[in-house]
């Protein structure tokens, strides 16, 4: 079995366990995050008004490229609530994604958020697939100035297919979007799940089973 029918396979796997839910609504103009509080809430605490600055509002740096040089020839550079404080309760965040040639934002999906993305610079194939039963891919070219919607909670993809380096700007629709990586989550879980489980379910012999596990470990 190649490796690109196991991917959508995987695909098919998860994509229709997706999150439902979405922020609550604002109740007061800011309640920055106050990571002191022992205060359980969903999100956290509001700061003193009075002690909030523009500080908690600032994030710097996100037109510094990242370091490519890995595995998967991207880099991510995602702040949310816990860079941004000001964040809290906005239901709101961004990142910045660089891209070597060739280099890939693997299969992910975000529990709780929806995605809108920006080429920057150069050429990105990107794609989500739709839930059971029909999981079709759905997937585009870009180029720079091109923007593409990821729907809430589907899982998607992103890799840079030109000549040069490529660059990615995209706004969730949380504080705190998350990331299910699927390989990661499938085949790199501590502890593993059980390749008997793996197996059956992808239909594969436990050695490729194997093989998928071994670069998460
Ligand atoms: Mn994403």
């Amino acid at each position: 079995m190649s490796a690109s029918f196991l991917l959508v396979y995987i695909l098919a796997f998860v994509s229709w366990d997706f999150a439902l839910a979405h922020e609550p609504s604002p109740l007061q103009d800011f309640c920055v995050a106050d990571f002191n509080s022992t205060v359980r809430v969903n999100g956290f605490a509001c700061l003193d008004p009075k002690q909030v600055t523009a500080d908690n509002f600032l994030f710097r740096g996100l037109n510094i490229p990242g370091n490519t040089s890995n595995p998967l020839g991207s880099f991510v550079n995602r702040p949310t609530v816990l860079e941004i404080p000001g964040l809290n309760t906005l239901g709101i965040s961004t990142v910045r994604v660089d891209y070597a040639p060739g280099g890939v934002v693997p299969p992910h999906r975000h529990p709780r958020a929806s995605e809108i993305l920006t080429v920057v610079a150069g050429t990105v194939f990107v794609g989500f697939v739709t839930s059971h039963p029909e999981n079709r891919l759905i997937s585009k070219t870009l180029h720079e100035g091109d923007v593409f919607v990821f729907p809430f909670g589907l899982i998607h993809f992103q890799q840079n297919v030109g000549q040069g380096n490529a660059v990615t700007m995209a706004f969730l629709s949380s504080q705190n979007p998350g990331v299910i990586a699927i390989a990661n989550t499938v085949f790199g879980s501590k502890p593993a799940i059980n390749d008997q489980v793996l197996a059956k379910a992808f239909r594969v012999d436990k050695s490729i089973i194997h093989q998928l596990q071994a670069p998460h470990n």
